[in-house]
């Protein structure tokens, strides 16, 4: 997500709250919203009081900000989460959470979201034996996540490996760190999805 480089912490801050975009970062008393849990700009500190749409846009944001995905592929995703059964809130957020970039994240080989996004663009995964390269890719049951052969001995893998074996792999997903790779066991349920949303709002955005 190079696109965000140096605003990673600025979008925090406009949500007002860690969106964890910083990897290790996130997790200390340097995060910028430990320290500046304001929006950003001149009038950052005044609270405004958002009109229905504007909570609705913001929850939106937040979302898209969360997995890093433009407004374009954020709309298709809904437009996939109407089209399927369920309700489509929770499918809009599975299909977020089936991201190869995403999953990348989830199994701990990639520090951050836009990390991850990086480490899959730079051809260090296969999919079933198969390399691929495409940060949005949709995973499926069965899909055996793995860093490649030939990249196994990457210093950002090995660190990667190291400093996330304790953070815990959500139960859809299971993570073989012997060879460095991860199943999906199935698609993600809502209970699975751990980011402070309320998918509804997003529905109710673009259902107007
Ligand atoms: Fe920056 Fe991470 Fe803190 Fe967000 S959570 S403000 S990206 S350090």
């Amino acid at each position: 997500m190079s696109r965000y480089k140096d605003e990673q912490c600025r979008i925090c801050r406009r949500e007002g709250q860690k969106l964890f975009l910083k990897g290790a970062r996130c997790y200390t008393d340097k995060c910028a919203i430990s320290r500046r849990n304001y929006a950003p700009g001149e009038h950052g500190q005044k609270k405004a009081k958002l009109s229905e749409y504007g909570i609705q846009l913001r929850e939106k944001q937040k979302t898209k900000a969360f997995y890093g995905v433009r407004e374009n592929q954020f709309r298709k995703y809904f437009e996939m989460a109407e089209k399927t059964k369920g309700i489509t809130g929770e499918r809009l957020l599975q299909i977020l959470e089936s991201r190869l970039d995403n999953v990348v994240y989830r199994l701990g080989y990639g520090s951050s979201r836009p990390q991850a996004r990086q480490l899959v663009n730079h051809g260090l995964f296969e999919i079933n034996g198969k390399k691929v390269s495409i940060p949005s890719y949709l995973v499926k049951p069965g899909d055996v996540i793995k860093v490649r052969e030939n990249k196994q001995d990457a210093k950002i893998i090995k660190i990667n490996a190291e400093a996330n074996a304790s953070r815990p792999v959500p139960a859809w997903l299971e993570k073989n760190e012997k060879d460095l790779s991860g199943k999906v066991i199935r698609l993600a349920s809502r209970e699975d999805v751990d980011i402070p949303v309320e998918e509804h709002l997003i529905v109710e955005l673009y259902s107007k």
